[in-house]
């Protein structure tokens, strides 16, 4: 069973993440927010500070400090602004797909690019009829000569509009059931790919989320990820396996900056001449969201040991179990955060209502809670053979029709 393991890089990076989050987006959260764009001065600060090579291997232009300190600079950048952290995640979102399937040429040339913060990328599954069913996308790609011509739309590109590059994943053989999609990179300004509609949202709103549209789109075949058709739908699953503890992060960021609003809130707001923080039905609160926000945070961190040491056989399930996990988490915290400041929580002048706002998505995105815990489920029957034993310890007369085969 691969162990925590959080090294002295992984510590560094979220220490420079920590003084990224109080000097440059604390102070810009609210007004971003209200005005829904995305700041440019936390562009310009991650690239500075080198934190967009921190996941990306260190052959490739990165610093290769893997996907603990990953998921600890999205929870330092979510503490202060849920929609920056994922401003920043996604981009780890959108390279994945190059890491996990790009041939060396193409890891060289865009994962250096990434890293370098020279351009930042987005990821493509999602479309209108395809969310959790991405496999039933449409969005096509035909091979043409030795151009790809993409056509079809898809939708929620979070960071579309601000990225250069976006890994987009297509139908390249409609009559395959195993290899019907490719995940082909589309760099920004390409004839035909279009930005459409911009979505008004709930929170995260720091961050473009859009539809993107592609109209008789040509990039070149060597753009294809891997260089070989029909892997994209394999691409996308271990991607969300490696994304999703920093969703998990994002969570945990989140629960752990509205628990903090709240202690100081507590410590200061009086009634009945008392502080809040005195009253034990506020102490049993805020007892109850620190312990969860620790049990969320170690499991993301054994989530995302279990990515960097490559130990296959726990990261989907341990993945999935983080992501609905903390997440939910995150959703709790941040509404008794909103609880505890009373009527002024509910208020916007007051930090608490965007966290709970924030925290919303990350039930939603990168895979519903629902679906994580479909997935949790049946790594558990798969396993089930392993403890098959136990069975003899049940009286049998329950089984009429048992099938040994496990549930799919
Ligand atoms: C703000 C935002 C940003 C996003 N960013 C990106 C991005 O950058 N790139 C990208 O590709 N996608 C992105 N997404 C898409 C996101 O991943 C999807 O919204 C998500 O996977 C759910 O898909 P859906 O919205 O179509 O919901 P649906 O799949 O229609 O689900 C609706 C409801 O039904 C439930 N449900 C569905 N199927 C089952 C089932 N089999 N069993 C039980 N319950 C089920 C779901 O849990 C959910 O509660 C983003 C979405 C949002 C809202």
């Amino acid at each position: 069973m691969s162990q925590i393991l959080i090294s002295e890089e992984a510590l560094h990076w979220k220490e420079v993440a920590h003084q990224v989050a109080e000097e440059v987006v604390r102070p810009i959260a609210k007004e971003y927010d209200e005005r829904q764009e995305y700041p440019d001065e936390v562009r310009q600060a991650f690239a500075e500070k080198g934190l967009l090579g921190v996941w990306i291997p260190k052959e490739y232009g990165g610093h290769g400090a893997g996907i603990v300190a990953l998921c600890l600079v999205i929870e330092e950048l979510s503490r202060a602004c849920g929609g920056v952290g994922v401003a920043y995640a996604v981009n780890a979102l959108g390279s994945f797909p190059i890491l996990v399937g790009g041939t060396e040429e193409q890891k060289k040339l865009w994962l250096a690019e990434v890293a370098s913060g020279e351009k930042m990328i987005a990821f493509c599954l999602s479309e209108k009829f395809a969310g959790s069913d991405a496999g039933g996308m449409r969005c096509e790609a035909r091979l043409e000569g030795d151009e790809y011509v993409i056509n079809g739309e898809k939708k929620w590109t979070t960071n579309g509009g601000i990225a250069t590059l976006h890994t987009v994943f297509a139908v390249t053989d409609r009559n395959s059931k195993s290899r019907r999609i490719s995940g082909i990179v589309v760099e920004k300004g390409t004839p035909g790919f279009t930005v459409e509609k911009v979505e008004d949202k709930m929170g995260i709103r720091a961050v473009p989320v859009v539809e993107t549209h592609f109209n008789n789109v040509r990039v070149p075949v060597g753009n294809l990820l891997g260089g070989r058709p029909g892997m994209g739908f394999k691409h996308a699953m271990q991607t969300l396996d490696y994304a999703r503890p920093g969703v998990a992060a994002q969570g945990i960021g989140l629960a752990q900056g509205a628990l903090e609003y709240a202690v100081t809130y507590a410590l200061r707001r009086k009634q009945f001449g008392q502080n809040l923080a005195s009253m034990g039905v506020i102490q049993d609160m805020l007892g109850r969201m620190a312990a969860k926000v620790e049990a969320g945070r170690s499991l993301v961190l054994r989530a995302a040991s279990a990515v960097d040491a490559g130990d296959k056989a726990v990261v989907n399930r341990l993945a999935a179990m983080a992501k609905s996990f903390s997440t939910d988490i995150a959703m709790e915290v941040t509404t008794d955060a909103v609880q505890i400041f009373g009527g002024y929580g509910y208020m916007k002048d007051y930090p608490v209502e965007k966290y709970m706002r924030d925290a919303k998505i990350t039930q939603i995105y990168e895979g519903t809670n629902q679906i994580q815990r479909m997935v949790i489920a049946r790594n558990l029957m798969k396993e089930a053979q392993s403890f098959s034993h136990l069975a003899d310890y049940i009286p049998v007369e329950t089984y009429e029709g048992y099938d040994s085969e496990p549930v799919d």
